[in-house]
């Protein structure tokens, strides 16, 4: 079966020989926070695989597609080094890369703009993975709006990094309230967003159908689902939201099963779906042809 992984990062070589040191000189504290920590036990919680290293693993196991995803940068010079490091990296494999490009409102509205067209112009499907609340930048933020209205425009879907409000604490997490990404959704209807991992519960809320309602422009993805929820989830949110709303992305090279897996991949996460009872044709949405369609893949 097709596999689309519509949520993964990655870096230049340079970033993976020393990660703090490259974030330190770089003046990014908060994704060092995130992303070169150790666990309780002493193992990283994500590895920095080379291109070549990421496609080796996908042809390993099977994934066609990764969808590689921006950082949420506090810095704009280096959301534009990472798009031009990610337009490199498709022009090499245009046939198994696809990449949304990042940006920071702190660039102004007219840099915003001319980053957006480039991106589409290159060949990028998407801006993200984005979050305002790690990147210093009011919900209301001027640029913002017309970064999202734009990406509306262009037919960009816009990945953004949702925590769980109910979820537990860990070093660098940031608060993300539900309220603000509702009231995204209605403020620019016409911009497709993805709500990362299940949208911090987000999707569960869909019950509701003040909320259903809200949130019509609105798909979801399971970035990171094994560390945020245990393998009932993906039976409960397909309850309440259509197949159609939730793309599969595991937020690769993360290491998803910390106490029985040493390094990151796709095997146990792939397993969790197979358990989860879904039907073909469901599995094939979720795995692949809804990225495919939203992303045109
Ligand atoms: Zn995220």
């Amino acid at each position: 079966m097709r596999i689309i992984d519509a949520h993964v990062h990655l870096y230049p070589p340079e970033v993976g020989l020393d990660p703090a040191a490259w974030a330190a000189a770089q003046g990014e504290p908060h994704w060092a926070a995130l992303c070169t920590r150790c666990r309780r036990d002493g193992r990283p919680v994500q590895t920095f695989p080379t291109v070549d290293h990421l496609l080796r693993e996908m042809d390993r196991q099977q994934v066609e597609v990764a969808v590689l995803q921006g950082w949420y940068w506090e810095k704009p010079e280096t959301c534009v080094w990472q798009n031009r490091f990610f337009a490199e990296c498709r022009k090499a494999h245009p046939d198994r890369l696809a990449a949304f490009a990042t940006l920071h409102p702190a660039a102004g509205p007219a840099a915003v703009q001319d980053e957006i067209r480039w991106a589409r112009d290159a060949g990028f499907c998407g801006l993200g993975e984005l979050s305002p609340h790690s990147q210093h930048c009011r919900i209301d933020d001027p640029v913002l709006a017309v970064a999202l209205e734009l990406a509306g425009v262009s037919g960009l879907p816009v990945n953004l990094h949702v925590t769980d409000p109910t979820g537990r604490n860990y070093p660098g997490r940031v608060d993300t309230p539900l309220e603000d990404f509702r009231r995204l959704a209605r403020a620019f209807p016409r911009t497709t967003f993805i709500f990362a991992h299940w949208g911090g519960g987000l999707a569960l809320l869909e019950a509701n159908p003040d909320i259903r309602d809200d949130l019509a422009n609105v798909v979801y993805d399971t970035a990171a689902s094994p560390l945020i929820s245990d393998e009932r989830i993906w039976r409960r949110v397909l309850e309440v939201v259509p197949v159609g709303k939730v793309l599969f992305g595991s937020d690769h090279p993360l290491v998803l099963y910390p106490k029985t897996e040493s390094g990151p991949g796709w095997h146990g996460i792939l397993a969790e779906i197979d358990r989860a009872g879904l039907s073909r044709e469901e599995k094939a949405l979720l795995l692949a042809g809804n990225a495919a369609r939203l992303l045109r893949l």
